[in-house]
Formats: structure tokens, sequence, C-alpha cells
């Protein structure tokens, strides 16, 4: 029977394990797309999932990993056929349906974007789910009608991989971005990305005095949450908006309706996950144009897929700068 590596996760006693094993084809789920897995990347959910810190995993035994890219092998889809380079991010993969971190995978074809012509599937996977989240709040703030005339916009979690590829995307569409990190240490590598000013996120950790700050910015993307989230919306200029998009900090908002009421601030909020393909496509397209790959570069970092399980504890230790893309084959 044909095996191949794969980080499989299983219930245990006590939480959950996980290991690099050899997983049998003949064990992967229904799906019309078959997969030969080049490509994937490690984003805070995944090292939520190797670790077993949150219940990120509802199937057991299930393959980690919420991301990849590669080539087609076996279709059955009218959209696909073998040759095809694909990507896939979230659907439940990693989830519910067995995921990334293995050489193969079977998917829904409905679930696939092709890759855009100019990104290698490398490239995607450095971009990976962090990156096109990133993506879609960009797209949700200028929908909102946000231009760069209006002014600053915040980018908080800036060292990490959503934060990293929003002030990338972010500058190169001409805003003046304000960086918010807890490492003041990587102020040159947010510069390098494009932020105009880096802020120590303290400034935002602590609740606020007032229900209305002195306004300091038009918009934000917020990888971050709790009384982050609440001091950047009493932040926020008139009828700015801001995209809401993590919980590095925590799932509570402790905020009030005055920025709301008193400010028409809007709080948009992203979710990757089940995303309509139509809006991946351009999110995916957006991306082939408005990110930088010398700054992609710049932020990527490659592991194997023996050093996920290990690399998964320091993304969740903030001890991870910007991306990581995983080598399966
Ligand atoms: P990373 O770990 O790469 O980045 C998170 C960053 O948040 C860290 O690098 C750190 O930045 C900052 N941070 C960490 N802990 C705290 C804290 N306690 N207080 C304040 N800031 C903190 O993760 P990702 O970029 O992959 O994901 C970011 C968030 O977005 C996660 O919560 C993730 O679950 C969520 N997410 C949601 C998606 C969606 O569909 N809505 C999709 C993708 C991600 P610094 O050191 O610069 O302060």
């Amino acid at each position: 029977m044909a095996t191949f590596k794969a980080i499989r996760i299983d219930k245990a006693e006590k939480g959950t394990t996980a290991a690099l094993v050899q997983f049998d084809e003949a064990d992967l789920m229904d799906g019309d797309v078959t997969v030969r897995v080049e490509w994937s990347t490690l984003n805070y959910k995944d090292g939520l999932a190797v670790t077993g810190k949150a219940p990120v995993v509802r199937r057991f035994p299930m393959i980690a990993g919420i991301d990849f890219a590669g080539t087609v092998e076996h279709s059955s889809h009218p959209r696909w056929k073998a040759g095809d380079r694909v990507i896939c991010n979230g659907w439940g993969l990693g989830e519910t349906h067995l995921g990334s971190y293995a050489e193969k995978a079977r998917v829904k074809g409905d679930w696939l974007v092709r890759l855009p012509d100019g990104i290698s599937a490398r490239d995607a996977m450095a971009i990976g789910t962090a990156g096109y989240t990133a993506m879609l709040a960009v797209l949700a703030l200028e929908q909102q009608g946000l231009k760069p005339s209006q002014g600053p916009v915040v980018v908080t979690g800036a060292a990490g991989g959503v934060g990293s590829v929003a002030i990338a995307i972010l500058s190169k569409l001409g805003y003046h971005v304000i960086a918010s990190t807890g490492r003041m240490s990587e102020t040159d590598y947010l510069k390098s990305l494009g932020a105009a000013e880096v802020i120590d996120r303290n400034e935002l950790s602590v609740p606020a005095a007032k229900p209305l700050a002195k306004e300091r910015w038009a918009g934000g993307v917020d990888s971050v949450g709790s009384t982050t989230l609440a001091n950047l919306l009493s932040m926020t200029r008139y009828r700015g908006a801001i995209a809401a998009c993590g919980l590095a900090a925590g799932m509570d908002l402790p905020t009030s309706v005055a920025p709301f009421i008193l400010r028409g601030v809007c709080l948009l909020g992203i979710d990757s996950v089940m995303c309509p393909i139509e809006l991946r496509e351009i999110a995916w397209k957006r991306l082939s144009n408005d990110l930088e790959s010398t700054k992609l570069s710049e932020i990527t970092h490659e592991i194997g897929l023996d050093e996920v399980i290990g690399t998964g504890a320091k993304i969740l230790a903030g001890q991870v700068r910007g991306r990581i893309v995983v080598k399966i084959s």
C-alpha cells in the first residue's frame, strides 16, 4: 500500500499528540482532486494545532496544516486536470479535513485557486493564509472607501505573519503605515517592509481612560484583538475603519459603542477560512500585483516538515518573525 510522510495529530488521554509519520494513502478523505503538495506554511493556527494549545483539530486522526501549494495528480472535477498548479487555504484543512503537512492531499476541487502567473508555489506559501488574510483586510478597508489621502493606517502584531504582509501591501499602495509591535528590536525590519513609524504595543494594550481617545489613524489591520482592538477603535478618525482578523492577545473586546455612534467608525470582520472563492481569486490576483517579491523574500524563512512541531511552539511564544514556508516535496 502506498504511504507518504505527514504530520499526524492523534487524541491522547490528556489533549493531543503530534508526530511525523508514514500515512496510508488509502486513508485520505473524500475529494475530487488529489494534489502532490510541494510547499506549505506555518501560521499561528498551525502552531495551536500541532501543540494542542487550542482545540483547532476536530477530527482524529488528523493531518495538520491549513495551507498548501502543489500540482494536481488526479481530478474528476471539471475545472482541474493533472498538472494544474493550485493553492488551497482554509476550508477546514487541518481542522475537519486532512490537511497540508503531507506529501499528498485530497480535497474538493471547489476549494482550489489557480496559482497566479508570477507567483511560485513557494511564494504562494510564503504568503499563505496569513498573507492572504492581510490582503482580505486591505480589500475590506478599500471597499469601505479608505484611501491613502485620508490619513495613516495602523497595523498591530506588526512583526507577525499577517502584520508583516499587511505593512508591505499598505506601504506599496501609498499609505503612511504605523506599525505596532512588542519587539521594538525589529524596528529596522518593519521599516524595511515599509512602516513609516513604529510604536510599542504597550501603548495600545492598557485599557483606555475614556471611550474616545485622540484620533490617530484613518484605518487599521488588527491581528491582536482584546484591549488593543478596543484602543484602535477609540483612536480611529471620523468615518474610519478597522479590519479585525486576529486574537493574538485574546478573544475579548472590551469596548463601547462610542467610536461607532459618535465617530461613525466601522469594525470590519475578516474571515479567511470560508471566504467565497470569487473573493479569494481577487485577493490572490491583487497579491501578485501589490506585494513586492523582494519584500516577500525578506520576511520568509524556510523549514522542513521535521521542524514544524518545534517551530509551532515558537510561533505561539511570539518568537517567529514574518512568514515561514515548509518544504514538503
Ligand atoms: P503570528 O504569530 O505570526 O503573529 C502574531 C503577532 O501578534 C506576533 O508576532 C506579535 O507581534 C503579536 N502578539 C503576539 N502575542 C501578543 C500579545 N499577547 N499581545 C499583543 N500582541 C501580540 O500570527 P499570524 O500573523 O499568523 O496570525 C495573527 C492572528 O491572526 C492570529 O490570532 C491568527 O489566529 C489570526 N488569523 C486569523 C485569520 C482569519 O481568517 N481571521 C487568518 C489568519 C490569521 P509583535 O511581536 O510585532 O508584537
